[in-house]
């Protein structure tokens, strides 16, 4: 059976993809910043009559990534076969308004925590000779829309240090794909816009981004966890898959 590890498991996107893995034979470890969150996680899976095996995990602390990646070589017996960098979080905000300590979590959360899990975990798939690193990046990787800045700054780095690894590690057997999701329905999407200053000076922008997410009509999580399927079982998996956004949003 094969093991992947997804961050980010109890909610959204990454819970979807937990739940449809383990739906579809993989071995899933799903990551929890608390016991209450990994509890809910691994009870849902149960209900759907399926095994989710939570480890907990805070990206941002290098001790707790090198702890997490620890207990997932016990699981898996030495490493996982695949790892799903989807933990995430999104600030939103106009440049002159968003802080450094905010501006700084986006970056840890969605840069280098990704870097830090995918360092940790590459010396058990080298070893191996194969593995899967998918890394959950946006359409905000891809064009930059107002109050979205830090966000968009992350994703375009992560597109560009997830460039650079696949190249690097091209000999390897190792793959690495970047799947960017247009809007998608979960509560990043619901509490961020919410979360969006209403600022006077920035009031239309604020509204415009209301308007798109409306006019778009997210997807739900299951688009992208079935993305995330894709890009673990195709023999050779794409660089980059999109979802429910056209090609022509890319720069
Ligand atoms: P959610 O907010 O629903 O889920 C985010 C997940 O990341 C949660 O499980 C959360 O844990 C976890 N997380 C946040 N910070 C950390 C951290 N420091 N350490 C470990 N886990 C953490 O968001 P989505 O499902 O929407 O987002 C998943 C991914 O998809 C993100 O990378 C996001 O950028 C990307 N994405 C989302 C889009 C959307 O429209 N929703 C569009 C494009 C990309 P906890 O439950 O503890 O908060």
């Amino acid at each position: 059976m094969r093991s992947v590890v997804i961050t980010g498991a109890t909610s959204g996107i990454g819970k979807a993809a937990a739940l449809g893995l383990a739906a579809h034979g993989f071995q899933v470890i799903g990551t929890a910043r608390t016991t209450e969150k990994a509890d809910k996680l691994t009870a849902a899976a149960a209900e759907s009559g399926h095994r989710v095996r939570a480890v907990l995990l805070d990206v941002t602390d290098p001790g707790s990534c090198q702890d997490a990646v620890a207990e997932i070589a016990e699981l898996t017996g030495g490493g996982p076969w695949a790892l799903v960098n989807n933990a995430g979080l999104a600030v939103g905000g106009a440049f002159e308004d968003v802080s450094e300590a905010d501006a700084r979590a986006v970056l840890e959360t969605n840069l280098l925590g990704v870097a830090r899990m995918t360092r940790l975990v590459l010396p058990s798939m080298r070893r191996r000779g194969e593995g899967r690193i998918v890394q959950m990046s946006s359409v905000a990787g891809l064009i930059a829309t107002p109050l979205n800045g830090w966000y968009s700054a992350g994703k375009y780095a992560l597109e560009a240090l997830t460039d650079v690894l696949r190249r690097e590690i091209a000999a390897s057997g190792i793959r690495v794909s970047l799947i960017e999701p247009g809007f998608i329905d979960t509560p990043m999407l619901s509490e961020g816009i919410a979360r969006l200053p209403a600022h006077t000076r920035y009031a239309e922008a604020y509204e415009a981004a209301g308007r798109l997410i409306a006019r778009r009509r997210p997807l739900g999580p299951d688009a992208v966890a079935r993305t995330v399927r894709r890009a673990l079982t195709a023999p050779n998996p794409r660089r980059r898959y999109s979802v429910g956004h056209e090609a022509r949003m890319a720069r």
